[in-house]
């Protein structure tokens, strides 16, 4: 027997719907690339994207479609986001910190057809344009006085919306539709394309709403420094909207200086971030002596919280903060830090040493830890092993079907990460088991970097890993084991991947070993190098 109840499908249009008619008046404040601030209504929002559902309709762009954005936060990328989302596109979001080369390997991948950039981005552009296969059209955030000079052809965002019509149909489809699509370098060969649903989007939305994981009410002004390219600002361009919270978008300027104004003009409480970033912040704050009155929590993940950065927040400004685990294929929220009622009136340092974990899961997203051959192992807070999840927003394969089947017999994925779990679910990771080194929270791959370094004469062998850095969480090292008879220097080996990776995967140090440490399969043995070099200084630090 079937339940009698309405068929509603879960599309996420229905979430701007909602703003629309509920929170019409609440706003985005976007600080622009030109620095000045603009104010748009979740009404306006409304109109704009609609407005940018048509343009696209224009250009021949309809169910499926890829639109790619290379944007800061935004209410002109939010605008692109439900525009395109609506009739059924899937937006896709590029994160514009990746190897120019690599940005146009993705656009490719996922065939997109128009893109759309902040100006900011215009020198990558047009070094890529000759390689983007599949754009057609490109459009720059700005109007007719901001447009800057190029050589694509490219429409002012402002022009290409404005005067458009209001109406047009959104969300007649299935709920499962792909409407989202985000690459992700957190695994190792080629960056691999996270394809979210309507439905998944909207649950992970729910999921984000509830009390113990993000929380937030139309009461609210929330503050994602976490960019929209980082798997939809963990979900904050969809759940403020669904609640009417305020948004404030940071723009390009995520200093300490530019955040903390933010923060203080429009007196946020909600705010998100990588460690890095509020590592910035709080360096501004003590230096000029400055405090947080209106913030309430703050969402800090994407790596570990050390242990600075949640003491300054929880005893020096007195604001919460719930630490965050997860992943873009998670959606991202996976675990949060909220404390468990169990530890509420617990002495302060076992509720700081209990933040220090990753979390427990909300409704929705499943945990499990298993060992190399698949077996389940016990939640005792002691016992380590392969994080594995399974939920309403989880990725049940790549983009394109790379990569293969990365689910387990009983439909979890595995994360790659390390971790144990406690009676109560708290998880803490451990380790990385996956061959990336995270930098301010954003992947380096290893692996480039080491193909490149070993292409040297000089040398026989390489490995990167991560080492602590106390600014940007980590920072390659590359270990080298030198050709036979042969003495490359530092300078020598860094000349060599010089041009052909970003500069900022370029490795903090360089050190030699006789032998680099290879497992059972002849591959190398990250563990054993890592523990060798887990003391290990960078000049850097
Ligand atoms: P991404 O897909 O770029 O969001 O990266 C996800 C990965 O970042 C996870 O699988 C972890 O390895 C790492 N990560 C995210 N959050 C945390 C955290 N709170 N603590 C430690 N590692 C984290």
């Amino acid at each position: 027997m079937l339940g009698i109840m309405q068929d509603w499908p879960l599309t996420v249009n229905k979430i701007l719907e909602h703003a629309n008619r509920i929170n019409p008046t609440r706003e985005i404040i976007t600080r622009r690339v030109e620095g000045n601030i603009s104010r748009t209504t979740y009404a306006e929002l409304f109109t704009m994207s609609k407005q940018v559902s048509n343009a696209l309709k224009d250009h021949g762009i309809g169910m499926s479609d890829r639109v790619a954005t290379l944007g800061w936060n935004s209410e002109r990328h939010m605008a692109s986001w439900y525009g395109a989302m609506g009739i059924g596109a899937v937006l896709h979001t590029i994160n514009p910190r990746l190897h120019p080369e690599q940005i146009a390997w993705i656009a490719n991948h996922a065939e997109d057809k128009v893109l759309i950039f902040d100006k900011t981005f215009l020198p990558i552009v047009e070094a890529i344009k000759d390689h983007l296969e599949t754009v057609k059209t490109f459009v720059i955030y700005a109007d007719a006085d901001t447009m800057p000079e190029n050589s694509l052809g490219a429409i002012p965002f402002d022009i290409w919306i404005d005067g458009r019509s209001d109406e047009c149909r959104w969300g007649d489809f299935p709920e499962d539709t792909a409407c989202g699509l985000c690459y992700t370098s957190g695994t190792t060969g080629n960056p691999k394309g996270v394809l979210y649903s309507h439905r998944s989007n909207v649950l992970h939305t729910m999921i984000t709403m509830q009390k113990d994981a993000i929380g937030m009410g139309a009461n609210d002004v929330v503050l994602p420094v976490v960019p929209m390219f980082h798997a939809n600002a963990w979900g904050l361009a969809l759940s403020c909207p669904a609640t009417g919270a305020n948004m404030v978008m940071p723009g390009a300027q995520m200093d300490g200086a530019s955040i903390y104004e933010l923060l203080d003009t429009e007196k946020v409480t909600i705010t998100a971030a990588v460690p890095t970033v509020w590592l910035m912040l709080l360096n501004h704050l003590q230096e000029n002596n400055l405090k947080l009155p209106h913030l309430n929590k703050v969402i800090i993940g994407g790596s570990a919280v050390p242990e600075k950065i949640l003491r300054a927040f929880e005893e020096d400004y007195e604001v919460d903060v719930v630490h965050a685990w997860g992943m873009t294929e998670t959606s991202p929220l996976g675990t949060l830090g909220t404390l468990p009622p169990h530890m509420l009136d617990a002495p302060i340092e076992e509720r700081l040493e209990q933040k220090l974990k990753q979390g427990r899961p909300p409704f929705g997203v499943e945990l499990k830890i298993v060992d190399d051959e698949g077996n389940d192992l016990p939640n005792d807070g002691d016992t380590t092993g392969r994080l594995m999840v399974r939920g309403a927003a989880i990725a049940a394969g790549y983009f394109k079907g790379v990569g293969g089947n990365v689910l387990d017999d009983n439909g979890f994925f595995d994360t790659g990460d390390v971790a144990h779990i406690d009676e109560y679910g708290t998880m803490t990771i451990t380790d990385r088991a996956k061959d990336v080194i995270k930098s301010g929270g954003e992947w380096i791959s290893s692996i480039d970097i080491e193909n490149i370094a070993v292409g040297h004469p000089k040398v026989a062998n390489a490995a990167a890993i991560g080492i602590y850095h106390p600014k940007w969480d980590e920072r390659p090292l590359l270990v080298v084991q030198p050709a036979q008879g042969e003495n490359p220097t530092k300078e020598e080996v860094l000349a060599q991947l010089d041009g052909k990776i970003a500069k900022w995967w370029t490795p903090d140090d360089v050190v030699f070993v006789s032998e680099i440490p290879l497992g059972a399969t002849g591959k190398i043995n990250k563990l054993a190098l890592r523990e060798q070099f887990k003391d290990y200084k960078l000049p850097t630090a």
